[in-house]
């Protein structure tokens, strides 16, 4: 199982979700990815361990306080650096990490195709970032709103987060059988696949429960709903 890190607040979140990823190398994994948001969306990642992708993303634009990191341990495609999440959607809006298996990939992704879909990646998760931002756009929805459409849909275990170009303020972080918990800081928020990258700066976690979207942001708000009922607002 592999490793998920995400953060939103005031300060750098490179270093902390570079710190974040190392906390969870003990997990086991074969690749290392960022996206960084700042104005614009910048993904770094590469097959090898986060000193590599550490080395790799030297000298390119590492600013912003919003971000997510992910160390793989392939399933769907052989371990690359395509195949290394974050994984985009298919205009480039959204980015995805993943931590698990969408079982029923194959039939979602042949109808995606049928709709003009194009694939970058073999992963079961670039199916699943597609497969959220078609229902988004085709109703014009809010990206939690999309995510849990999507999520219906899905078979398979799963714990994900997702950043928007478009909204570059909230993270939104979705599981079913597959850990994530959310630290609550002073004017920050993480979000990882368990507790040890978070405990250093906070000791206020919540962890999510099965079938939970959380949506956090960098004005201290997290809400909780699940697919099914009511928003719990936490903060
Ligand atoms: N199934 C996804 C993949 O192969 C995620 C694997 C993981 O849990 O790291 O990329």
């Amino acid at each position: 199982m592999c490793g998920i890190i995400g953060y939103v607040g005031k300060r750098e979140a490179f270093p902390i979700i570079v710190k974040g990823l190392q906390r969870l190398e003990y997990r086991g994994y074969d690749s290392t990815g960022v996206a960084l948001l700042n104005g614009d969306l910048h993904i770094y990642k590469c097959k090898g361990k986060v000193n590599d992708m550490v080395s790799f993303s030297q000298c390119k634009d590492l600013s912003g306080n919003i971000g997510i990191g992910h160390t793989r341990w392939a399933t769907h495609g052989v371990p690359n650096d395509i195949n290394a999440h974050p994984h985009l959607s298919a205009s480039g809006n959204l980015a995805i990490i993943h931590n698990g298996i969408i079982e029923n990939y194959a039939v979602i992704k042949e109808a995606l195709i049928e709709r003009g879909h194009t694939f970058a990646s073999d992963t079961d998760t670039e199916v699943l970032i597609h497969l959220i931002e078609d229902i988004q756009q085709a109703d014009n929805l809010a990206l939690e709103e999309a995510v849990r459409l999507a999520l219906q849909q899905v078979v398979g275990a799963y714990a994900i987060v997702i950043i928007a170009r478009n909204d570059p303020h909230r993270l939104v972080a979705a599981r079913k059988s597959s850990p994530l918990v959310i630290g609550i800081g002073t004017d920050e928020f993480f979000i990882a696949s368990d507790a040890t990258p978070i405990v250093e700066h906070t000791k206020n976690v919540v962890y999510l429960k099965d079938e939970e979207i959380a949506v956090v942001d960098n004005t201290q708000n997290l809400s909780i709903k699940t697919y099914t009922t009511n928003t719990k607002h936490l903060s």
